[in-house]
């Protein structure tokens, strides 16, 4: 496989002194994915205090990077500057971090063949992908007589831990909000206080780090959100928080997607600060439950029924809509923020999955797809729970006939046009373009193409 092992070569830096105990020493692995921080990092935790020897590391998956389209894609950027950040962190305590790129079954093989792997260590991911991708890897290290040992640090509350009363997931939100908030206690939100145990990580002289142009990548320019927690924002999120022209939320998506912030912290701020701040943090909970415990919905409407509607997939009309040319202003103003930033505010996201659905009826896979390849927070449980809501096709969503009226959504929560002449700077000119269907014609033929495939 290309680019195996690139950038650490496990020998090359090492005396012969290193080299011979690190031949001969057991080693327990623990795997960083989407936990970029020593903090509060429950996994990590667990390894340090139960195992000795402790070498973190952190796999570039070649199976993701391979799928990318742009060379500078932001995120692969992102995760670089992450794994930077940790490597000097590490350095700190004596340790460092080993970074690769390639398939990580494959180099856990290699790293297996290579040292006594004791054990293995990671943080859960619910995603199917990750799921598949676990079970193999627990399954090879098994045969070794290594352990594959997994940790609850992406979310509050997993798997089977917020159910209704006869054990069956929640499919909406609300019931499923009560019970999450009379469920949670301070042990929850306990700070996993991993320094106490640093004496555990393997002093490990410094090894080199992969390139970006090494994986076929270019630095992006883009700057990233910052990850202190806005307090101010928070206190009074309940009010700006759907006006996209105001620094109103938290912008904390990104960090909360690559666990540069833990969870657990944000959750023990919010509950003092602001509920209606809480209740966001529990719809990425519980988005994070549906894809646990119904993985098909990532490609499939959640009911059924949904997939009889007869999508006109318009080409041209789908390249309006990803360039922000639909003479819509607030729907092409959220796609230029989206495509200038890789950002989008959650209102706009919310009018332009109507949009792109219900106006245009195109395939709300497409929308999916296109926001996946943009968004710096891309996260597929709530990506794939945003569309399917926008869908009406979604666990719980809004019903079909709820059409958003794009002009009154923009006049309700950007009556100023702050934020379109922000995006659109030639709103008022010839050049903006008309739009491209008529509102009461589109929002009349997706309630007849609703209807048809609900019948
Ligand atoms: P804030 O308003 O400050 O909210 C705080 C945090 O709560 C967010 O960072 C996020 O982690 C979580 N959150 C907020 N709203 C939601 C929600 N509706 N569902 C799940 N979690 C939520 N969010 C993503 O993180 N990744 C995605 O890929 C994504 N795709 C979306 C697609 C569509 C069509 C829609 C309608 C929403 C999508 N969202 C997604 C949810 C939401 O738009 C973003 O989380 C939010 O805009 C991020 O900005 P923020 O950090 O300032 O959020």
């Amino acid at each position: 496989m290309q680019g195996f092992f690139c950038g650490c070569d496990l020998t090359e830096p090492f005396t012969p002194r290193a080299v011979l105990f690190y031949i001969m020493s057991k080693l327990t692995l623990f795997w960083h994915r989407r936990d970029f921080r020593l903090e509060d990092n429950a996994g990590l935790y667990h390894a340090l205090k139960n195992e000795e020897n402790v070498q973190p590391l952190f796999v570039f998956d070649c199976h993701i990077l391979d799928s990318l389209e742009d060379l500078d894609d932001a995120r692969v950027t992102f995760i670089y500057n992450q794994t930077k950040a940790l490597k000097d962190a590490y350095r700190k305590q004596g340790a460092d971090l080993w970074v690769f790129y390639g398939s990580p079954l494959e180099v856990f093989r290699k790293l297996c063949s290579e040292n006594q792997v004791k054990a293995v260590y990671t943080n859960r991911d619910y995603e199917p992908y990750a799921k598949k991708r676990d079970a193999e890897l627990e399954s090879f290290l098994n045969e070794q007589g290594s352990t594959f040992k997994t940790f609850k640090d992406h979310v509050i509350f997993e798997k089977e831990e917020i159910t209704k009363d006869d054990g069956q997931p929640y499919t909406i939100y609300s019931p499923y909000a009560n019970k999450w908030k009379a469920k949670l206690s301070d042990f929850q939100l306990k700070k996993y206080p991993v320094i106490t145990y640093f004496s555990s990580l393997r002093k490990a002289p410094l090894s080199p780090l992969i390139t970006l142009a090494e994986m076929g990548f270019k630095p992006s320019q883009t700057n990233f959100p910052k990850k202190d927690i806005p307090q101010i924002i928070l206190e009074n999120y309940h009010q700006t928080r759907d006006i996209p022209s105001l620094p109103g939320t938290s912008r904390l998506s990104i960090h909360l997607r690559f666990g540069t912030i833990s969870i657990r912290k944000l959750v023990a701020v919010a509950r003092n600060v602001n509920q209606k701040y809480l209740s966001e943090l529990i719809w990425r909970d519980f988005y994070q439950s549906i894809i646990y415990h119904f993985p098909d919905s990532i490609n499939k409407a959640f009911k059924p029924v949904y997939d009889n509607v007869e999508w006109l997939n318009d080409e041209v009309a789908f390249d309006c809509w990803c360039k922000g040319k639909t003479g819509y202003p607030f729907v092409d103003a959220g796609m230029r923020e989206l495509n200038t930033t890789g950002f989008m505010h959650n209102r706009a996201r919310m009018i332009t999955a109507s949009f792109l659905t219900k106006h245009l009826l195109i395939d709300w896979r497409w929308g999916e797809a296109y926001f996946a390849s943009k968004l710096l927070d891309f996260e597929l449980a709530s990506n794939v729970g945003g569309w399917q809501w926008a869908a009406g096709s979604g666990c719980d969503a809004a019903p079909y006939f709820r059409v958003f009226n794009p002009l009154l959504q923009a006049e309700k929560f950007d009556p100023q046009r702050l934020y379109i002449k922000k995006w659109i700077p030639e709103i008022d000119t010839k050049n903006y373009p008309k739009p491209i269907i008529d509102h009461k014609f589109a929002r009349n033929r997706a309630l007849e193409a609703y209807k048809k495939a609900l019948q």
